[in-house]
């Protein structure tokens, strides 16, 4: 997919942060003109609003549907705004397409269904209309890019990727945890593809935009797409994680880009030393691997079973509090132990299914 295509829009600069901004839902013909214009007032180009909401649970604001198409409409009218929403099945495309919506956005539910994806692919096959796939919920890397295929495959070029979050059971601040690995891992599988972050379904409250934007920004991300309504606390859905069209302002005035051309001498002597200690882990995994064989033939001969859950547990609680002191998280430590020990197991099963050695 290297002739994937940026999804510029005439008009809309291309410099970082290509930004979307705009209510999470179109509620009234007037709630989304007044938040449209305070964005247009700032120079936001590109608007958002979720006008077919997919809600977990029935009984929720499930959207005003496409009778919020001519307020859509009425809002290009007045503030010149490029216009962006949601579609989830082959009708949701039909109508933004006639209502001459610009940009279209699969969300989070949706990418998580390739009979869904496919359906809204057959359905823009040979448009030139820019589409962002959102990541699916769960943190898998292969749906979401199966997502993109998807839409690649009926023709589309000009497509971006948003990376919302993934649902996890581990407690943490974020409505959906980054997990900052797997857009990282995109970007290096498909590097033609624009990544932009949306902070606030990542974060679920207002707070955490400002952070999560610069953090965004730190590991590349082309753009942001940002829920802001004229009044959040007002907002008949994900109210907490709207901001308004001045905050949303100013946290994009405060967001550093470090666009720092060139490496410098001093980052080569960084990177050549990580590389180092990388070797070096890599090395000592070899060797420790290497005790577990001699222990699996230890216990081959005296008929000790391969694991023993209790000393395992042990270590575990050990190693990570060791890790803690040395300012790193538990849970990080728990996860390389718990790979390190899963590859210890595969080799001890290796020695013991091979006779003789
Ligand atoms: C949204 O953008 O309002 C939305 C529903 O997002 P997601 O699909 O990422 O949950
Ligand atoms: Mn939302």
């Amino acid at each position: 997919m290297n002739d994937l295509r940026p999804i510029s829009l005439a008009g809309v600069p291309d410099s970082r942060p290509l930004l979307i901004a705009g209510p999470c839902s179109a509620e009234t013909p007037e709630q989304l003109l007044a938040t449209a214009r305070g964005l247009a007032a700032h120079g936001v180009r590109i608007f958002r609003a979720g006008l077919w909401k997919p809600r977990t649970k029935p009984g929720g604001f499930e959207g005003v549907g496409a009778e919020g198409l001519p307020w859509m409409r009425r809002v290009r009218e007045q503030t010149g705004m490029y216009l962006a929403t949601e579609v989830a099945s082959r009708e949701h495309v039909a109508a933004a397409l006639g209502a001459g919506v610009d940009l279209l956005w699969i969300g989070a539910r949706t990418s998580a269904n390739p009979f869904a994806v496919q359906e809204i692919a057959d359905a823009l096959a040979g448009c030139d209309v820019p589409v962002l796939v959102k990541n699916p919920v769960s943190p898998d890397l292969e749906l979401w890019i199966g997502a993109i295929e998807r839409l690649y495959n009926a023709g589309l070029r000009r497509i971006a990727a948003v990376h919302r979050g993934f649902t996890s059971c581990d407690p943490s601040i974020y409505r959906n945890h980054p997990h900052w690995a797997l857009p990282i891992e995109l970007r290096r599988r498909l590097p033609a593809l624009q990544l932009l972050c949306d902070p606030s379904h990542i974060g679920g409250r207002s707070e955490l935009i400002a952070p999560l934007s610069q953090q965004a920004m730190d590991l590349g991300f082309d753009g942001l797409i940002v829920e802001a309504h004229r009044t959040p606390a007002e907002a008949w859905s994900d109210s907490r994680q709207q901001i308004t069209p001045d905050e949303l302002a100013r946290i994009v005035a405060s967001l550093v880009l470090r666009d720092g051309a060139g490496e410098s001498e001093d980052l080569a002597l960084f990177r050549s030393r990580i590389d180092r200690l990388d070797g070096e882990l890599i090395g000592m995994l070899a060797r420790r691997m290497e005790v577990s064989r001699s222990i699996a033939r230890y216990k081959r001969a005296h008929n000790i079973p391969v694991l023993q859950s209790d000393r395992y547990e042990e270590m575990l609680a050990v190693r990570a509090s060791e890790g803690e002191r040395l300012g790193m998280h538990r849970r990080f430590i728990e996860l390389v132990l718990q790979a390190i020990h899963e590859e210890s197991i595969r080799q001890q099963f290796e020695v013991l299914e091979r006779d003789g050695e």
